[in-house]
């Protein structure tokens, strides 16, 4: 029976684990950029799950794969092969131009495995070889692992004790970088662009160094592209923006539009620290999962998809400093690359970021805020510019009342 919006709020309340500030919204169906909840009311998604369904919702080549394969066999050990697994790791490889790829559930998962795996690596050149360093405001995830390496301590309070062997450095400081490391660092762990820490693209040179300093001690480079890789930044991965590649690379959010995965990725040298029982998942890489994933790798990569987003994404960029020119007291900075942006909110604002977001909703658009005064946009990878206008066009009649 279906029930109110009402109804549900109380239940969840009553029987979920109370971690999650929710919207006051039951959500119930999706088509391309607009999803709608179960009153009938519309929103055009500039969230897309946070950079998950890059497709849109209800994209239809997606859906067909996804119930062909359930229809054939949803699941099946990874002790046996399937076609549709094999599929997606060679698609992986081939547009990473890395070597091995191996498929798990999350992001934070793909952190974890890609950690365990540099540290192996680097186990086996030295015993010592154990630091892992992350950069301060960066994310990585909630395991304990993974929340560890994020640099933000709020995420590890009361949590102690935390693994060891990690240390921070300013995101974008190479100079801080080259203090840090010696021959005892295992691995340098980055976002390609910080997302959840207030969208961050790295500054002109800083990965290259980063690459050159990681060289120079024998430390692997871990970019994160759960956030910004599937094309968000304009090419499949962001670090193909910066001319340089990484030892290791993860992803999931997007990498299925919607099905949970998450995968890393690791060059031939790497591949081998492992050896067999030395990881391991039981859903991880499962047919359906990697069904849907297939449809996004053969999707998103196509030049033409690719030309899309930098276009779309450099419109939006030109409509966000627009505002900013209008509102120049509100907007303190706007940055980003493709479709992963964010307008950071001065503190002169009357209304909070959350305040902000939740006018947008009223006004039909959802949209979110990182860090409490950055607005991040990681909308569907298949917007045009009019669904751009719609939606600044709304942030702009909020900012009004923001004055
Ligand atoms: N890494 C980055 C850059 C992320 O943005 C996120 C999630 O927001 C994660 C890791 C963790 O992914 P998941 O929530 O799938 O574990």
């Amino acid at each position: 029976m279906k029930e109110t919006p009402k109804q549900i709020f109380e239940k969840d309340a009553q029987d979920y684990l109370p971690v999650f500030n929710r919207y006051k919204i039951v959500v119930e169906r999706g088509e391309g950029v607009y999803t709608y909840d179960s009153e009938g009311n519309k929103y055009i998604d500039f969230l897309a799950g946070i950079a998950v369904n890059v497709l849109g919702h209800n994209y239809k080549p997606l859906v067909d794969a996804i119930s062909e394969q359930a229809s054939k066999v949803i699941h099946i050990s990874n002790l046996y092969y399937t076609q549709a697994q094999a599929d997606a790791a060679t698609k992986l490889v081939k547009l990473s131009g890395l070597d091995r790829a191996f498929f798990c559930n999350s992001g934070a998962e793909a952190n974890e495995g890609a950690m365990k795996i540099a540290r192996k690596f680097a186990h086996n050149i030295s015993k010592d070889k154990s630091q892992i360093i992350t950069a301060w405001d960066s994310f990585h995830g909630r395991t304990l692992a993974t929340l560890t390496a994020t640099g933000q301590p709020h995420y590890q309070e009361g949590l102690e004790p935390l693994p060891a062997g990690f240390d921070y450095v300013h995101f974008n400081d190479i100079d801080e970088l080259e203090k840090m490391m010696s021959e005892k660092t295992c691995a340098v762990m980055l976002e390609t662009i910080q997302g959840e820490g207030g969208v961050y693209p790295p500054k002109e040179n800083y990965l290259k160094q980063v690459r050159e300093l990681c060289n120079k001690y024998k430390a692997l480079l871990i970019f994160d592209e759960i956030q910004a890789g599937i094309g968000r930044s304009g090419k499949f991965f962001a670090y193909e923006n910066y001319g340089i590649k990484p030892d290791i690379v993860t992803l999931a959010k997007g990498l299925a539009g919607g099905v949970p995965i998450g995968a890393f990725i690791v060059t031939e040298e790497v591949a081998h620290a492992f050896k067999p029982g030395d990881h391991g998942t039981t859903f991880g890489g499962n047919p359906l999962a990697c069904a849907a994933a297939n449809v996004v790798l053969d999707t998103i990569p196509k030049p033409e998809f690719l030309n899309n987003i930098v276009e779309v994404g450099n419109y939006f960029m030109t409509r966000l400093l627009d505002l900013q020119k209008k509102y120049p007291e509100l907007i303190s900075d706007v940055r980003g690359k493709g479709l992963i942006l964010g307008v950071e909110l001065s503190n002169k604002n009357k209304l909070k970021g959350v305040e902000i977001v939740n006018e947008c909703m009223k006004r039909g658009a959802i949209i979110n805020c990182t860090v409490g005064k950055v607005l991040r946009f990681v909308p569907p990878l298949i917007i045009n510019k009019s669904h751009v206008d719609e939606v600044v066009n709304i942030l702009d009649d909020v900012l009004k009342m923001s004055l």
